[in-house]
């Protein structure tokens, strides 16, 4: 249904994901505020536009991965942005996979569905919005494997699925706009919960005397098996291919679990929840981004918040 594609916000993942974009044999137009990676786009045949509109322009949908809220905000509703035209625009959808919150999701979509289309198809009458963050990473993002968990109009979903296909290898409809965006902060906290649990697990076992291997073998075949002990073991030595086998490099950096976190407890307060395991996850994450590990795989924290030693 959508030949023309445009993508903006060509950074780690972003770059990524427009290039199975491409292979898939998606008509592109990108663009970025990073005049070296237009650049690459450029000499690979593809058209890179000077602004958001210009993208819109010339796209039947554009999908954006932008840092945070306020870079969408300003993508959307800037100088120069998507929606730029006032009221009428010319893509039919416009996806948002950043990690943003809700809200701002929300009333993104809400400024979406108040625009209408330059050129009426098919039965789209306005334009949609659809909100769908990942999880998978740089690696997932490269292999075609992210999962996406959308929010929005399930018919825009629908008819956006062989997209996300093309990027990634899981799609899952989470209901109305903004629940994407909801998913993805409340996945981020409970990984940011159980990599502390199983940072302080380790670094309390050894030094109790049981070593990080075989306390890692007992939490894997009993009740504390999780995500953080099985498959991202965040003590040196303990699994190979992880980040914390290359001195937490790669990965998911601090700085953006950091900003994740932010994202969950701006939402908690706005819905009157307490989380105080977010809010310590929160501060923990916060020291360490101010101790410089910022860069750093978020699992970093077994060595440089608990001190943890290497196997
Ligand atoms: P990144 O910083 O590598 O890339 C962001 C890109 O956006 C950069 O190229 C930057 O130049 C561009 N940009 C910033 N402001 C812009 C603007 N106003 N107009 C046009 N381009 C602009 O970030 P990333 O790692 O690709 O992450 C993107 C989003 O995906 C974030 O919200 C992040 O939380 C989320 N995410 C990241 C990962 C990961 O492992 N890196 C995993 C899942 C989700």
């Amino acid at each position: 249904q959508f030949e023309s594609v445009g993508f903006i916000g060509l950074g780690n993942m972003g770059f990524r994901m427009a290039s199975n974009l491409m292979k898939a044999g998606y008509k592109m137009a990108v663009h970025d505020v990073n005049c070296n990676v237009m650049k690459m786009f450029s000499d690979m045949g593809v058209p890179t536009k000077e602004t958001p509109f210009e993208v819109a322009e010339a796209s039947d949908v554009v999908i954006t991965m932008l840092p945070s809220s306020s870079h969408v905000l300003d993508v959307y509703n800037g100088p120069n942005g998507l929606l730029q035209g006032g009221n009428s625009v010319r893509p039919q959808l416009l996806i948002d996979s950043s990690t943003i919150d809700p809200q701002t999701s929300r009333n993104i979509s809400a400024a979406v569905s108040n625009c209408i289309l330059k050129e009426k198809k098919d039965s789209w009458e306005n334009p949609v919005m659809l909100d769908a963050p990942v999880s998978g990473g740089v690696l997932a993002a490269e292999a075609g494997t992210l999962t996406f968990m959308v929010g929005g109009s399930e018919d825009a979903y629908q008819a956006a699925k062989p997209l996300f296909l093309s990027m990634g290898k899981n799609t899952i409809y989470c209901g109305g706009a903004g629940n994407g965006a909801a998913a993805k902060i409340c996945n981020n906290l409970t990984m940011a919960v159980s990599m502390l649990g199983v940072s302080e697990a380790l670094t309390l076992g050894q030094s109790l005397g049981i070593s990080a291997s075989t306390l890692t073998k007992i939490l894997n075949s009993s009740s504390a098996r999780c995500w953080s002990s099985d498959s991202y073991n965040p003590v040196p030595g303990v699994m190979e291919g992880v980040p914390a086998s290359r001195n937490y490099g790669g990965g998911f950096a601090s700085k953006l679990m950091a900003k994740d976190l932010n994202l969950a407890l701006a939402s908690a307060k706005e819905v009157g929840v307490d989380c105080p395991l977010t809010s310590q996850a929160q501060d923990i994450y916060a020291k360490l981004c101010e101790n410089g590990h910022d860069s750093k795989d978020f699992s970093c924290v077994f060595q440089h918040y608990y001190g943890g030693k290497d196997e």
